[in-house]
């Protein structure tokens, strides 16, 4: 499996299988299944609700022998209710023992907002974002530098191994650059050809910060979600049936969706992204065999319509504009 090496030092897949939406009752079964065809990083949330499950599914392979702890790589987040120092590190060591791995290797801020403080079984999807009556979306006066000091002190603690960020815009980045004690090793963002983000990525990798790539299909991820959260999605045309995908997949002999991950990692961009069926499990880790040209990125890269699918600045029906 190729990797890619983190500021930590640490050597991260740069394919992925991404557990948004695996449903808590097969998760343990899927992830058992993946690492079988060969995946070894796994990226999870709290807000997934599944991590005891791929846990699960980790520790039964390594009890079969088919890995060792240290071959697998696993991506969690905290979520927005938890940024408080306090709350951040035992929301963490709380997610450390949903695994049950001994340690995160990669641990990240989800979102650059703090929301007020809800207890973790009172949360409800798809009511992340809201209380408990799915009223209110209210913020909480934590700055990111103490999440990030949070952070950084589970790295010292051995609760985690690498720490970064999701969904964080450079001015931000510059920012945490200015008072981060460990490096800041990943910035998982959307990422797909109807959105680029060339200078978030330019401006991340220029500062050693790796990016992973999320909803590398585009829309498709977001079809299957209530209609506020596909409102975006159900009104563009597939990435899969994209004239220029469609033109690459023909060319190299692949399946669209190779030809989109390969655009990613073309761009020095790691992937993660996930599928319920294993034939699609295994079309979409081998996805590093091929290179298209430089001209073919810049087509696949034209595409770009600065369109996010991702954005609670939209589907909130009280939107937190994180992104404008
Ligand atoms: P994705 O781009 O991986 O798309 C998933 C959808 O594509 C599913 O409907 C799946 O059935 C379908 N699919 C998978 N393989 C296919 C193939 N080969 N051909 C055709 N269809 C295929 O989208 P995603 O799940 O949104 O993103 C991947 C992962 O990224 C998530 O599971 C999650 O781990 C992570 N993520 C992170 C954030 C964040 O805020 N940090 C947000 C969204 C997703």
């Amino acid at each position: 499996m190729a990797t890619i090496k983190l500021a930590s030092g640490h050597n991260m897949p740069i394919v992925g299988f991404g557990l948004w939406k695996v449903d808590q009752n097969t998760t343990a079964e899927t992830v058992y299944e993946a690492i079988k065809v060969g995946y070894r990083l796994f990226d999870g949330a709290y807000d997934y609700q599944n991590e005891k499950e791929a846990g699960l599914g980790i520790k039964k392979a390594i009890q079969e022998g088919i890995v060792k702890r240290d071959d697998v790589f696993v991506t969690t987040k905290l979520w927005n209710n938890y940024h408080s120092k306090e709350k951040a590190k035992k929301m963490a060591y709380a997610q450390r023992e949903s695994w049950g791995l001994e340690y995160i290797d990669l641990y990240l801020i989800h979102f650059p907002i703090a929301l007020k403080y809800i207890e973790p079984e009172k949360l409800r999807y798809p009511g992340w974002w809201m209380d408990e009556a799915h009223q209110v979306v209210e913020t909480d006066r934590v700055p990111v530098s103490e999440t990030w000091q949070a952070l950084e002190e589970l790295v010292d603690e051995g609760v985690v191994r690498s720490i970064g960020v999701s969904n964080f815009s450079t001015q931000l980045l510059y920012d945490m650059l200015t008072y981060n004690r460990h490096p800041i090793s990943s910035l998982q963002i959307e990422h797909h050809p109807y959105l680029v983000q060339d200078t978030l990525i330019k401006m991340a990798q220029e500062n050693g910060i790796v990016i992973t790539g999320y909803s590398t299909f585009g829309p498709q991820s977001f079809i299957e979600l209530p209609p506020a959260f596909r409102k975006r999605a159900e009104v563009v045309p597939t990435l899969f049936e994209n004239p220029v995908i469609q033109k690459l997949a023909k060319k190299y002999g692949r399946p669209a969706g190779q030809i989109l991950l390969r655009w990613a990692t073309q761009r020095g961009i790691a992937v993660i992204p996930k599928s319920n069926n294993v034939a699609r499990l295994k079309q979409n880790l081998e996805v590093n065999d091929f290179s298209m040209t430089d001209d073919e990125l810049a087509e696949t890269a034209a595409l770009d319509a600065g369109l996010r699918f991702n954005d609670p600045g939209f589907y909130l029906e009280r939107p937190l504009r994180i992104f404008d």
